[in-house]
């Protein structure tokens, strides 16, 4: 039977990576998450089967609790609230590590190898659990948000850390209790520590690596407890992790030790903005339009919020009729994960050809005629341009350099990084105020006059 398991492991740990491929592409993703979701079912399933397995009741048990919490979550929460499950579950990772870590080393008399492997996996599931909780709290405004900073503290987390480290170091020789406990307290302490100073603009890339964190605590785990499925999924997960948190750092302009160590939106350094919003109606937008010869659509996520992509279809079908040029503009951090835009306008039906990212748009902001901005604030503002700006460095879209600006959003709100956007100041923009479902809506029957 042993070897039936171990060959049902080794077909999933394929089945993962081959799953983890389909992922990368949005035509293909839907499949890949299927064949990952049949395979951890499978990898889960031929664990009851293992001679001489005790507890089976509280597995089921487990199990089912675990799986009903998930299943009702998945269902209930709102697409914008994404970053926050992500960071729960994903915190679930590193504390299930951990504590898998914390049995093995109570268990006593482990070969050196086995106990740097499990003090290490412990230790870097433990920082995953209480750091990915205290990135839940911060996203979901249950503490907040801003970076939490004290004198010294790089130097106070970095002496907490070297302690830690040394006595998960003592552990790979002797495994006392009562050192065990201290370890793992630390260690949880050292999540919260490393989690406080990060904030604003940055929780996206921190979460993402949190994801790397739990991943590679699995794969310490399933090489100590010489599990092939535990390894991979562990190191698939690690390695996606790492990838998505550089790919998010480069997204964002900001070297990983930036957003760790850099305590971003920690100061106000907002400059004063001269100036004020120009108003604008329906009809004089849907004139201008529909007589454009290119319109860039940047959609944010305001878009996400009102719903409002099969409308901006529409808009685009309507502009389309009218021969006008329609390309979508995609900000590699719009929204509130990574892909939100796409996976959103790919749902209303718009097809990939249409969405530019980034470097590839921003030079034809120039030959726009109009630029509509749905929703977006932080990705389209211009003081990320200027040093001092506490959004200094992340590469925004040039949409102030199109002919014709028009904004759409609700009102006064600021973005995710809490600051004002001199975009909206600006002498070729106009704002057209309204929920961006509602307007969008108006905009497109304003069109069909033309
Ligand atoms: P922002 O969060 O900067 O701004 C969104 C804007 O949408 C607000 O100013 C708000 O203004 C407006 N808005 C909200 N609801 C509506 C509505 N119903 N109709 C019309 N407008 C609305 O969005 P961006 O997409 O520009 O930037 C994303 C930000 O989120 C970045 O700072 C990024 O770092 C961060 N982030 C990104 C993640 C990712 O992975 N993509 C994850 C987590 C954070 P008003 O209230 O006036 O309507």
């Amino acid at each position: 039977m042993t070897w039936v398991i171990q060959a049902v492991y080794i077909v999933t740990a394929f089945a993962f990576i081959y799953a983890l491929k389909q992922m990368s592409h949005p035509k293909t993703a839907r499949q890949g998450v299927v064949y990952a979701g049949i395979a951890m079912a499978a990898a889960v399933l031929v664990t009851f089967l293992w001679p001489g397995m005790q507890n089976l009741g509280l597995m089921v048990v487990a199990l089912v609790l675990g799986g009903g919490v998930a299943w009702w979550a998945a269902k209930v929460v709102a697409m914008t609230d994404m970053p926050q499950m992500v960071a729960i579950y994903n915190g679930m990772g590193g504390g299930a590590a951990g504590t898998i870590a914390a049995v093995e080393l109570l268990g006593g008399n482990l070969e050196p190898a086995l106990a740097a492997l499990a003090a290490l996996g412990g230790l870097i599931g433990a920082v995953s659990f209480s750091g990915s909780l205290i990135a839940f709290a911060k996203l979901q405004r249950l503490m907040k948000e801003r970076p939490i900073t004290f004198r010294g503290q790089q130097a106070f987390n970095l002496i907490w850390l070297a302690i830690t480290a040394v006595l998960g170091a003592v552990l790979v020789f002797t495994q006392p209790v009562s050192l065990i406990m201290l370890f793992f307290v630390m260690a949880l302490i050292f999540g919260v520590l490393m989690t406080l100073p990060i904030g604003g603009a940055d929780m996206p890339v921190v979460i993402s690596l949190y994801n790397a964190f739990t991943g590679l605590a699995v794969g310490f785990e399933g090489i100590a407890l010489s599990q092939p499925a535990l390894m991979v999924a562990g190191t698939v997960v690690g390695a996606a992790g790492t990838l998505l948190t550089q790919l998010m750092a480069k997204a964002m302009n900001r070297s990983l030790a930036n957003v760790l160590f850099g305590a971003f939106g920690a100061v106000e350094q907002e400059a004063e903005i001269e100036g004020e919003m120009k108003p604008i109606g329906v009809d004089d937008v849907a004139a201008m339009m529909a007589y454009a010869s290119k319109v860039i659509i940047v959609p944010g996520y305001g878009m996400a919020v009102a719903q409002a992509q099969h409308k901006i279809k529409e808009l685009m079908d309507e502009l389309g009729k009218r021969g006008v040029d329609v390309k979508f503009a995609i900000h590699p951090v719009a929204g509130r994960m990574p892909g939100h835009m796409n996976v959103l306008l790919a749902e209303a039906g718009v097809p990939y050809d249409k969405l530019y990212d980034l470097e590839d748009i921003n030079p034809e902001f120039e030959t726009a005629d109009v630029a509509l901005v749905i929703g977006a604030n932080d990705v389209v503002n211009p003081a990320a341009r200027r040093e001092g700006s506490p959004l200094f460095g992340m590469p925004i879209l040039d949409v102030d350099k199109a002919h014709n600006v028009i904004v759409i959003k609700r009102g006064r709100g600021k973005g995710f990084a809490g600051i004002e956007n001199e975009l909206f100041f600006k002498d070729n923009t106009r704002m057209l105020f309204g929920d961006a479902k509602d307007v969008v809506t108006k905009l497109v029957q304003a069109i069909k006059q033309y």
